[in-house]
């Protein structure tokens, strides 16, 4: 939807909501992106959703009407569930699990081929054509890395998006890396720029707030949150995941008032 449809759906419906789940499986990562959102890095505490309680999720959320689910983290393929709870969530509502590509091998890589599903996204964090755009704020070798997990993830013909974050090192060449995107075969509507938010390990970047963010309701171990860019009790919606039916209705009532002072300073951040 775009933001002028938004704003109008809101005048005539202020009940809107939009009906995406994001699930934080994890928050530890192999990498330490030095602008990571989420705190995440080899040593955070891993934080983890459980396959009972991600399929326990993924059965309330298809009841209510939940048109996509994304699992997030962290690095969801850290995980040894991660699979099955793809698996499990891919064959009844389509799935996209957010990754930085760079585990792609061995076991992991044969898990992840026995659930290929066209139910499934794998959407790849990429942010620049060379490694001096994109190594600055995920790691040195990592864009070489992510590119090697790219090729493999086509290899065996995944469905791919991938996410840049626009930061000082690449947004002056956002050009190149649409290009050098085409050049991988992944057209324009599967790519999405997103700004630096000044959230989590990030000093610099957008400030966000529940009045400025469009609501996309997010789940970690801990409870529910506005919005997947933070899990900072600013942003909490409920400290209890079940019933997901009484989040919603919380995160749906705040969402129709902040809205109907605020709907043009609000926004969808991928
Ligand atoms: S931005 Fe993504 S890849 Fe980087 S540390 Fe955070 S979770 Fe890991």
């Amino acid at each position: 939807m775009t933001q002028n449809n938004l704003e109008q759906s809101l005048k005539t419906d202020p009940s809107h909501f939009p009906m995406k789940l994001w699930v934080y499986t994890n928050y530890d990562c192999n990498l330490r992106c030095s602008y990571c959102v989420a705190e995440s890095s080899p040593r955070a505490p891993r934080r983890a959703i459980d396959i009972n309680t991600a399929q326990l999720i993924v059965d309330e959320a298809v009841e209510l009407g939940f048109e996509n689910i994304y699992f997030t983290g962290g690095e969801p393929f850290i995980l040894d569930d991660i699979y099955a709870m793809l698996a499990y969530s891919m064959a009844r509502v389509p799935t996209t699990v957010l990754t930085n590509a760079m585990l792609f091998r061995g076991q992991r890589l044969q898990w992840l081929k026995e659930i290929h599903s066209e139910n499934l996204t794998v959407q790849v964090s990429l942010d620049g054509s060379c490694p001096e755009h994109h190594d600055p704020y995920r790691g040195a070798g990592t864009w070489q890395k992510t590119v090697v997990g790219i090729r493999t993830l086509q290899e065996y013909n995944f469905r791919m998006r991938i996410s840049t974050t626009e930061t000082p090192a690449n947004s002056a060449h956002l050009d190149e890396i649409c290009t050098f995107r085409r050049s991988l075969g992944i057209a324009d509507e599967d790519h999405f720029i997103r700004p630096l938010a000044k959230r989590g390990f990030s000093n610099e970047g957008v400030e966000v707030s529940k009045q400025c963010l469009i609501p996309e309701l997010t789940i970690n171990a801990e409870g529910v949150y506005w919005h997947p860019l933070s899990t900072d009790p600013d942003l909490r919606v409920s400290a209890e995941i079940f019933p997901l039916s009484a989040a919603l209705g919380h995160a749906k009532a705040e969402f129709s008032e902040i809205s109907a002072v605020n709907a043009t300073e609000m926004q969808e951040f991928q």
